[in-house]
């Protein structure tokens, strides 16, 4: 525990204490005075800034809590005596974000700063311009959320793909429909920001101290929501079913944003000032637009696979060993990433193995979830993972993923990267239509299958042919499993006792994986997925089940941008120290800088500040 006896913070910087009197405050209390050596009386008060669970010995699984605690009057610090394993600090609280009063500085000849995109990158960076005074105009060609959600209800129980109203597109972005972890790799005072703003907008308040916080599918569609009135509220126009579909330039820099009616296609010209492309990374005709605009695009590296799912007791039983079953854990989550031998070389058939391994991890771990249909073009099967916040479902599931790095793809044209997704999306839907499926029905395979396919095509021991188990596994692929149904295909009975109900919803169908896969990104994770196992025990069990393909996981693309946050045009110099001007800001993880949900939001807190900050120069 860390303890204090600094103030405690104006601003909601912790949770609040347990209720006073109760018998959770005294407890805690109690374990406080006791770690910190000083009498509960000495404590003035105290709340909880971060717990979590330290399972590393399954025989002491416990959590590890962080207190904030304001010490009683004439209590010294110097005094105190710690017990052991108990680290004090002074508490320093988040300092708020400051959001500038710039509306004195805002007119409106200068044309509207248009926002484009409402995920997390959109939505934050509008909501501080709003607050800031400046009326962005906020634009998201999909459809406001409560549409939204009734059109993927439709899609999923077997219904037409809507373009404007998917799982990628829509109010609140990709996000939306997800997990919604909070969690990211990257440090950033806008992190407390972003959390506070959600907690504002409706969000648990655990989210503020969970060391792993979430918020779950059933309670983010309210919580943009509620996002979008507050900038309306703060003087943002927010358009829903409105595409941004051209940048017009003058002089190097916007005057233009050509905005088109998602349904109708009618086209409107609106003078712009400024432009934010925070539209994902799945709007691949903004790529499109941005290359045929002049702005410098580049590859980066992305990644490709496939979702796992086990059953969550499973995952809870290796994590947590015997306290699985306590109910003050929840269900576990894991990711783990391993290395491993680079065999095949991408798709590009004058490759030279540069690279002698590739990575291959889990990500995006949804505990009791279930697996999405997250396409956005007709033709096309892209799978991804959501859970509600009590997180209670059967299974879970995690995208299992290899690296596509820049070399691995041929020629030079920046779009490859867009161009394998959407071959591999598309080759899924026709596997699985060709093997009985109906349309968006998902390839499927046991992880036992798919290892022994692996095996028997790698070149490892000299004929071996596939077990019978897997032969007589194979006989009943083809047939498209109805999501939930408890048939059980494929896992030889002899390999394994386990049995995944797929969750994906329209349904799967058993099918080779490599079919719709390329060779690289199988072989890598068939290679991963033992190593993955010596680090979860049953996570290459022979039953888990992988559903693919995942394509979407991140951006193959990056719109290069200045340290002002602006985009460079590709005709800019290289080398050139000059800033650009161009006034259009690539931002959030379509635009190659963010990678989930966090990132996105302070991402879009980023761009918003340096646009602040020319107002505030003027
Ligand atoms: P997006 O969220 O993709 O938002 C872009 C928005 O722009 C969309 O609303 C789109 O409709 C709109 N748009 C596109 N083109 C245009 C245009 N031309 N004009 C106007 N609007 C346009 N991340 C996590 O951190 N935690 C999770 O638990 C998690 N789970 C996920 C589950 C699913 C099913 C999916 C699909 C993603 C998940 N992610 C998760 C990833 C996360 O959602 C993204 O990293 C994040 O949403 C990226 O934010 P963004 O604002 O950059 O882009």
């Amino acid at each position: 525990s860390t303890e204090t006896n600094h103030p405690a913070p104006a601003t909601p910087a912790a949770s609040p204490a347990p209720a006073e009197g109760s018998h959770a405050e005294s407890l805690s209390r109690t374990a406080i005075a006791s770690a910190l050596g000083v009498a509960p009386e000495d404590i003035a008060s105290f709340s909880l800034v971060k717990r979590s669970v330290d399972a590393r010995k399954k025989s002491n699984v416990h959590f590890n809590a962080t207190y904030a605690v304001r010490l009683a009057q004439g209590v010294v610090y110097d005094a105190l005596s710690p017990a052991r394993g108990v680290n004090v600090r002074a508490y320093d609280p988040p300092a708020p974000l400051t959001i500038p009063d710039l509306r004195s500085l805002a007119t409106s000849s200068d044309g509207r700063i248009v926002v484009a995109g409402t995920g997390p990158a959109g939505l934050f960076c509008a909501l501080f311009l709003a607050e800031a005074g400046l009326r962005p105009l906020v634009v998201e060609r999909g459809a406001a959320v409560d549409e939204r959600t009734a059109a993927i209800e439709s899609f999923d129980a077997g219904g037409p793909l809507d373009a404007a109203a998917n799982v990628q597109f829509g109010e609140g972005g990709a996000g939306t429909f997800s997990d919604g972890k909070l969690t990211t790799g990257t440090k950033s005072p806008h992190i407390r920001h972003v959390l506070e703003a959600f907690v504002q907008a409706g969000a648990p308040d655990e989210i503020l101290w969970q060391a792993k916080p979430h918020i779950g599918t059933d309670k983010l569609p309210a919580v943009v929501k509620s996002i979008r009135e507050r900038i309306i509220s703060a003087g943002g126009e927010v358009r829903f079913l409105t595409r941004l579909a051209d940048i017009e330039l003058s002089g190097g820099a916007v005057c233009s944003a050509v905005l088109e009616d998602s349904r109708t296609g009618a086209r409107e010209a609106v003078k712009a000032s400024r432009v934010i492309v925070a539209c994902g990374h799945s709007a691949r005709d903004v790529f499109e637009l941005a290359r045929d605009r002049g702005f410098a695009l580049e590859r980066k590296p992305f990644s490709m696979g496939v979702r796992i799912e086990h059953p969550q007791t499973l995952i809870n039983r290796a994590q947590y060993g015997a306290a699985a079953k306590h109910t003050a854990l929840g269900a576990a989550d894991y990711k783990m990433a391993v290395r491993v031998p680079a065999r095949a070389n991408g798709i590009r058939t004058d490759a030279t193995s540069e690279n002698a391994t590739r990575g291959v991890y889990t990500f995006c771990m949804c505990p009791g979830g279930e697996v999405v249909a997250a396409a956005s073009e007709e033709g096309g099967v892209v799978v991804n993972g959501m859970s509600r916040f009590a997180r209670d479902g059967e299974n879970s599931n995690s995208a299992l993923l290899a690296d596509v790095r820049p070399d691995d793809l041929p020629g030079d044209d920046v779009m490859e990267g867009v161009r394998l997704q959407r071959e591999v999306e598309r080759a899924a839907f026709e596997l699985a239509c060709r093997n009985g499926g109906a349309p968006y029905a998902a390839p499927a395979q046991t992880v036992g299958d798919f290892l022994a396919g692996a095996t028997s095509s790698s070149g490892q021991p000299e004929g071996r042919q596939p077990s019978d188990t897997v032969a007589a596994a194979s006989e009943a692929r083809c047939r498209t499993v109805v999501p939930g149904s408890h048939r059980r295909v494929g896992a030889p009975e002899s390999h394994s006792r386990l049995v995944v109900r797929p969750s994906y919803p329209r349904g799967v169908v058993w099918c080779d994986l490599r079919e719709c896969l390329p060779e690289f990104i199988c072989d890598a994770l068939a290679q991963g997925l033992p190593l993955l196992d010596a680090k979860l025990h049953g996570f290459a069990d022979p039953g888990a089940v992988l559903t693919g393909p995942e394509t979407r996981s991140s951006s193959p693309i990056r719109m290069v941008r200045g340290q002002n946050f602006q985009a460079r045009l590709a005709s800019d110099l290289p080398d050139s120290d000059e800033e650009p001007a161009t006034r259009v800001y690539p931002c959030g993880e379509g635009a190659g800088y963010a990678g989930g949900i966090m990132s996105a939001a302070v991402d879009g807190l980023r761009v918003a500040e340096a646009i602040a900050a020319e107002f505030s120069s003027r």
